[in-house]
């Protein structure tokens, strides 16, 4: 065997394997297809200008125009709160506001300010909340549901299970992640309300999580009830709720609020 026709029966030999290892591509497509699902295709919708603006299926709670998508505390009442200039500002005398519409398991953004000349401190001082399933007053003063803490806590101490980003009374914030007051903070909030059986027993708890300013501090956290101000959690059954934005008691100045949109989830 010559040198010559060596070289070319291995180059050959080489070809041959290397087209034998070749991929069948048309096999494999066929087995990975097995995981690829078609349906159902995701709704298209469009993004806002920047990651605060609502997205084309949102429904607008407040857009600094009118106070049209609330009632005040009790559904009875005009919502009462102060506009002006696109922003609305807690009436402390008018009480809180809840959401004329009644949700179950949403997404829901905020933006909230505590002015910069707040005084006071502990939780007085900038006290708010977003009552995520507002379930009415309860024991004759007190509010009940499920409240997500806003208080001023830049440089401002308090108990930790109270402090804004807390669920209150239940979970503390994963980071304290309080801006200066003056400055407008945000609130990305995916609520899972609570499910119940036929016996009004507890199906399912809620589950919460929230990015404020940006950043996680609800991590998917299960609720063990209601929020009370004095006493345990505890569940009592309820279906579609409306959203309360807390007027706090305090003395302190009222906190603004704008850009308020959710989407039902
Ligand atoms: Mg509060």
């Amino acid at each position: 065997m010559n040198k010559t026709f060596f070289l070319i029966l291995a180059t050959s030999l080489w070809s041959l394997a290397a087209m034998a290892q070749q991929p069948n591509w048309e096999s494999l497509s066929k087995q990975a297809a097995k995981t690829e699902i078609y349906s159902p295709v995701p709704k298209v919708i469009t993004a806002g200008a920047t990651p605060q603006d609502a997205p084309s299926d949102a429904i607008i709670l407040f857009n600094g125009n009118n106070l049209d998508a609330w009632y005040g505390d009790d559904s009875t009442k005009t919502a009462a709160w102060d506009i002006t200039g696109a922003i609305m500002t807690v009436n402390k005398q008018a009480g809180g506001i809840i959401t004329k519409q009644k949700f179950m398991d949403y997404q829901l953004h905020l933006e909230w300010r505590v002015p910069i000349n707040i005084t006071g401190e502990d939780q007085s001082r900038g006290n708010s909340g977003v009552f995520l399933a507002y379930l009415g007053i309860a024991n004759k003063y007190f509010e009940s549901g499920y409240e997500l803490q806003i208080l001023d806590n830049y440089n401002n101490k308090t108990y930790v299970n109270g402090q804004c980003g807390s669920i209150y009374k239940q979970s503390i914030p994963l980071v304290n992640i309080c801006k200066k007051p003056g400055e407008w903070q945000t609130y990305d909030i995916i609520w899972k309300a609570p499910r119940f059986n036929a016996d009004n027993s507890l199906k399912t708890p809620a589950y919460v999580t929230v990015l404020q300013n940006g950043v996680l501090v609800q991590d998917h956290t299960v609720l063990t009830g209601q929020t009370f101000w004095i006493g345990n959690p505890t569940y009592k059954m309820h279906g579609e709720s409306p959203i309360r934005l807390q007027s706090h008691s305090d003395p302190s100045e009222p906190i603004s609020y704008k850009n308020i949109w959710i989407r039902p989830l």
